[in-house]
């Protein structure tokens, strides 16, 4: 190409779970420009603001280019200042406390935090580094704090993870309910999308439900503010209305439905009470048990119109206005949650209570009736959920706790039985306690701003991180809060600078080619996992026992063990070519020798296609089809994508004649589960009067750690403020714009005062964004939890808020 010709390619967008496809204009080995794909179906040629700024969050001026290490005298001193190293010296001083750690207390003492920001095939490679090479399962993703709950509740309403629906019911619904979800500005191209519907299809209704007015609002018909933690009796409520009115799909429910009531004996997860280290032995979906549909109503039954209203504060009018759209047969209903579901200390539950009112109606995998998950991170899906980053997870829906599931992962992997040990390890909140407590004590971050974005950080994260005993690494591409307050830091290739894929919330996979070069000596993370790997004979990680059972392996590096072993590297290095010739590098293959990525990725598509003995509808398509795509809908099969899962004529693996298969369960069918409305963790009173919310803005990406270097944004939102009520600000003296302190029994913070904009919340509340980390939210927020999912509430604390 001419030097000064911009060079355009596909790629997918870096920030949210929406997934938008973005074309990539580099110019002599700089990205130069982004744009919105016209080609890609997400988004069509759509990008919101940060889309358009994706070109810039390369290039802040504190791009780390060399491993960091806090030293004192030319020596590691966990109290030293930061000073450069080769990877060399990083790696021998990791390796050295990993093994300290591995030998004095065993696979326990290490672990690992990730990320749904994490390409797939880093996620896969850090699983298999963790859960088979340091037969540790103490690794799990940052999606722990944003759709575990989500995961939980598909596994125990379906038996399969992610959405059944697809973006396509944007545009089938006639009826949109939004649960906790401010899709404005979380998932702006989907709100676009959302928009368009509701202002060209006649009789369309958008209910949005909140607990303080977001952007939605001023589309919505129906707008509900409520108390905090009500919505499980609002769902309730729902289920009420549809059973009284005898609204409800008998055929559906009769086939397809097995009703179940909790029986969880559940705390929320807060020291010392509810200890979650006694939880995390049995993840995941809880108890519950086998009822009838007589029951059920019966249970629904106390949820009436007046207990439902007044719990809540939402008018009876726009309640039963909400139950009609879900009871009214000829409404497609399609519903929508992201953090307000899942950042809740009954997350699962609350999921599950809207899969319930779905059932009953049978409104559900089918256009327009989707019951939909959207998630955060734009690899959520792809990377923290379906490769198996979680704490108790494998790829493909695979648990550790399964005996036949841990066999069939290690036949795949080529490993001995019995590699992969079959307890559930530490998950997000739990490492931190384990941290502070001396239990953890080698560990490494990667690809996420764990710090800042964990709760009640005073008294939980940062300890645990300066706890002498420890040693903490993190890989970042900038210095965040998280990075500077380990030992080492190492320096990360980002987003276009290596080959990768994510997955989007609606199970669609979508690949990238390098474009560019990584700035000194950043190195991807899946060159980190690997090269790590290296540093390690597998007699120093693996007992006697386990070797002896393939004692082909003796004398191999643990590198060579998992990745040269099995299927990884057995694709020469490839030049990979776009439609338009343009050839493309791929730094990570022509390092190790092989294209690694394809190995990874084909590795991966066995436990999917050979999941068949287990659980089915996990399909990938082959490696390659993906680099020519936009992006396709798993499960795929013999070439073609899934739109709607569970359906005959939608679904391949649902037969002709079968109409509806819940096939992710034995019998077939689906669960509707009754759990009750329970009281919050912790409530407003006398001394800490108000409700604490946290979340996002349009303008940043999570901790900000990206969208704060762009100029651009940081300009239209530079600062968090504390959206407040008027009225409250009047009663404690306070004017717009003047600095407060907002403080909870955990810490406290200063930040501005803001009583008009975008959010307008109602009395007795405030919301406060999390993306600023001069003003760290999360040193006031509660890590009450959800003992299921093991997800916090980021969503519902105690504050009080003086002159500061
Ligand atoms: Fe699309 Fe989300 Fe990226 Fe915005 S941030 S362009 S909505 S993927």
């Amino acid at each position: 190409a001419m030097p000064n010709t911009i060079r355009w390619d596909k790629g997918a967008c870096r920030f949210c779970g929406t997934g938008c496809g973005v074309l990539i204009g580099t110019r002599e080995g700089r990205i130069v420009a982004t744009q919105g794909d016209p080609d890609a179906p997400v988004n069509k040629g759509l990008n919101c603001i940060k889309g358009y700024f994706l070109s810039k969050i390369m290039y802040g001026k504190d791009r780390l280019t060399q491993p960091l290490l806090r030293k004192t005298n030319g020596k590691f001193d966990k109290n030293g200042d930061f000073e450069p190293v080769s990877w060399d010296e990083a790696f021998d001083i990791m390796a050295e406390k990993w093994k300290e750690a591995l030998k004095k207390k065993g696979p326990t003492a290490v672990g690992m935090f990730g990320s749904g920001q994490w390409t797939i095939f880093e996620g896969y490679a850090a699983s298999k580094l963790m859960k088979a090479g340091f037969r540790s399962n103490n690794l799990d993703p940052n999606a722990r704090h944003c759709m575990a709950s989500a995961v939980g509740a598909f596994m125990r309403h379906f038996g399969i993870d992610e959405p059944m629906g697809c973006y396509d019911d944007l545009e089938h619904a006639d009826t949109f309910v939004l649960w906790g979800a401010n899709m404005a500005e979380m998932h702006p191209i989907l709100w676009s999308r959302l928009t368009n519907t509701r202002l060209t299809k006649p009789g369309c209704e958008v209910h949005v439900l909140s607990t303080y007015e977001h952007r939605c609002f001023e589309l919505a018909d129906n707008g509900m503010v409520f108390t905090p933690q009500t919505d499980l009796a609002i769902l309730n409520y729902i289920a009420n209305y549809i059973i009284e009115n005898k609204a409800y799909n008998e055929d559906f429910i009769n086939k397809h439905v097995n009703f179940n009531a909790t029986t969880e004996d559940i705390g929320y997860g807060l020291r010392p009470e509810h200890p979650l280290e006694k939880a995390a032995a049995n993840p995941g979906k809880g108890k519950f048990n086998k009822i009838s549909f007589e029951e059920y109503a019966a249970s629904v039954s106390k949820y009436t119109l007046d207990y439902a209203s007044e719990l809540s504060g939402v008018p009876k009018n726009q309640l039963v206005q909400l139950a009609q759209a879900y009871a009214d047969p000829n409404r497609k209903v399609a519903s929508y949650w992201t953090m307000g579901f899942n950042q809740h200390t009954r997350g699962v539950w609350v999921n599950g209570l809207l899969y319930n009112v779905h059932l009953l109606m049978g409104k559900i995998s089918e256009p327009g009736n989707s019951p939909f998950s959207l998630t955060g991170q734009p690899s959520a899906c792809g990377t923290a959920r379906e490769v198996g980053t979680f704490a108790h997870r494998l790829p493909a829906d695979l648990v550790v706790m399964n005996e036949k599931h841990r066999a069939f992962s290690e036949k795949i992997w080529k490993l001995p039985e019995g590699t992969i040990p079959g307890k559930p390890g530490y998950h997000a909140v739990l490492q931190h306690r384990m941290l502070k407590d001396g239990k953890l004590n080698a560990y490494w971050v990667q690809c996420t701003n764990n710090m800042q974005a964990s709760p009640n950080m005073n008294e939980e994260s940062y300890p645990g991180y300066r706890n002498p005993e420890n040693f903490i690494a993190v890989s970042d591409p900038y210095p965040t809060v998280t990075a500077l307050a380990a030992d080492l830091i190492l320096p990360t290739a980002m987003w276009m600078e290596k080959e990768g894929a994510y997955g989007n919330a609606e199970r669609r996979t979508q690949f990238w080619r390098q474009q560019v070069a990584a700035p000194g000596e950043a190195k991807s993370d899946l060159w980190q996992v690997m090269e790590f790997a290296k540093r390690f004979q597998i007699e120093e990680v693996w007992p006697e026992d386990l070797l002896a059972k393939m004692p082909e392996h003796r004398g191999k590096t643990m590198y060579e063990v998992l990745y040269e072993n099995g299927q990884v590297n057995q694709f020469p290095v490839e030049k990979v070519t776009d439609h338009a010739g343009n050839v493309y590098d791929n730094d990570e293959s022509e390092h190790f020798g092989y294209y690694v990525q394809k190995g990874l990725f084909e590795e991966y598509r066995l436990f999917n296609s050979a999941a068949g003995i287990l659980k089915k509808g996990h399909e990938m398509a082959p490696f390659e089809m993906y680099h020519r795509a936009r992006g396709i809908r798993w499960p795929v099969i013999d070439g073609k994508e899934t739109l709607w899962r569970f359906r005959e004529g939608y679904d391949p693996h649902v037969k002709a004649g079968e109409g509806v298969t819940f096939y992710g369960k034995p019998d077939g069918k689906a669960n509707i589960i009754f759990a009750p409305y329970e009281a919050p963790a912790e409530s407003p009173d006398q001394e800490f009067d108000l409700w604490l919310c946290t979340g996002r803005v349009l303008e940043h990406w999570h901790s900000g750690s990206m969208t704060r270097r762009v100029p651009e944004l940081h300009r239209a939102f530079p600062s968090a403020v504390v959206f407040m009520h008027p009225a409250d600000a009047k009663k404690r003296g306070l004017r717009r714009g003047q600095e407060v302190k907002v403080s909870s029994r955990r810490g406290e913070i200063q930040l501005r005062v803001e009583t008009r904009g975008r959010n307008r919340v109602p009395e007795g509340l405030v919301f406060i964004p999390w993306f600023d980390e001069s003003a760290l939210v999360n040193k006031l927020t509660l890590d009450a939890t959800d003992p299921l999912s093991k997800e916090t509430d980021f969503k519902k604390c105690a504050c009080k808020i003086e002159k500061a």
